[in-house]
């Protein structure tokens, strides 16, 4: 944990943030946390710096990355921003809320950000190391989380440190995150607005906001979000899914070998039990529960409950989906 540095979340240090900075400004690699999950940040201006990204998580190519910016005024020079986006931007900024736009002509964001596609995501992060990172950089991040590829993402810096080591020059560590989930993802590009990604800004919210239901990309999701086609957020167990109106044992696990996680305290003696009092705390807690019970050597199986689809709930049933899909 050599390269692992404490940083007050409130009140972060600005000479560690200065030294941070520049590596990332010499084309280095620097993790650092946000509201939703850990991000592995590299110049986003800087194609060689956002091609170790993609070599250090194993991500592959064709998967593009999320632009972080400290200022919404950022983006004029990044994309194009009609009315409505830049009313999203000052209702939901900073918060967990990407916005899909289309590029500008001759823009500076190089290619290996966006995968070679017309358009380009951003989001402002709410968290005091993350926006005091991008300032004293002076360029915005791309970032994506700071796990390796198809695994849970990370919460916290112990998670990042196992999964990339010494592959990231340096890990901030401001203890656990708040929302445990990544950033919601919606497309600006059309005359509706699609939802990408489920993610910590509940759809709810935006719909309230929008006056109309937000679509989803159907047949087309692979194509407008490439990164949705890839098996995500699995640990090294065999996934289960419990919907709470379906019997436990239909599941035919082997209880001593079987964690369980979820909302509702289960009436079989299994391995490990993990019961939240929230979906907000199952949504912050689920990815470090896959880890702690992927540590034990004797647990092959994690059966995560099935959470109702609103608020987060909608995001969580989208990572526990993708993390138990072979
Ligand atoms: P992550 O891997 O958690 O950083 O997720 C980034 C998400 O944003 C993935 O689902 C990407 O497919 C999506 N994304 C990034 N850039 C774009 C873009 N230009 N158009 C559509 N989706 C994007
Ligand atoms: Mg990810």
């Amino acid at each position: 944990m050599s390269n692992v540095v404490k940083i007050d979340k409130w009140n972060p240090d600005l000479a560690v943030i200065a030294g941070a900075a520049s590596i990332l400004r010499d084309g280095g690699l620097v993790a650092f946390p946000t509201e939703t999950v850990y991000g592995l940040g590299a110049d986003g201006l800087g194609a060689d710096a956002v091609k170790k990204i993609f070599a250090a998580k194993g991500r592959p190519r064709d998967n593009p990355l999320i632009l972080h910016v400290c200022d919404k005024q950022e983006t004029a020079r990044l994309a194009k921003r009609d009315q409505r986006a830049l009313d999203l931007m000052d209702k939901f900024w900073p918060g967990p809320l990407t916005l899909v736009l289309p590029l500008l002509e001759n823009s500076c964001v190089p290619k290996e950000v966006t995968a070679g596609l017309s358009t380009v995501a951003i989001r402002m992060p709410d968290h005091p190391v993350a926006l005091a990172l991008i300032e004293a950089t002076g360029h915005p991040l791309a970032a994506p989380s700071a796990n390796r590829s198809g695994r849970p993402s990370p919460t916290d810096a112990w998670a990042v440190d196992f999964d990339l080591g010494e592959g990231v020059s340096m890990v901030l560590d401001a203890g656990s995150v708040d929302i445990g989930l990544e950033s919601t993802v919606i497309d600006l590009t059309g005359e509706e607005v699609l939802l990408l990604r489920p993610g910590g800004l509940p759809a709810e919210k935006l719909e309230a906001f929008l006056g109309s239901p937000l679509k989803t990309p159907g047949a087309d999701a692979s194509k407008r979000s490439p990164g949705t086609r890839y098996r995500h957020y699995a640990p090294d167990l065999d996934v289960r899914i419990w919907d709470k109106k379906d019997a436990l044992g239909a599941l035919c696990v082997t209880p001593s070998e079987s964690g369980f996680i979820g909302l509702t305290k289960p009436p079989v003696p299994f391995r490990r039990i993990i019961v939240f009092d929230s979906v907000q705390s199952y949504a912050r807690g689920v990815f470090a529960s896959f880890r702690d019970m992927e540590s034990d050597d004797g647990c092959r199986c994690v059966i995560a409950e099935w959470p109702e689809p609103e608020g987060i709930g909608l995001a969580l049933r989208d990572r526990i989906r993708r993390a138990a899909s072979v």
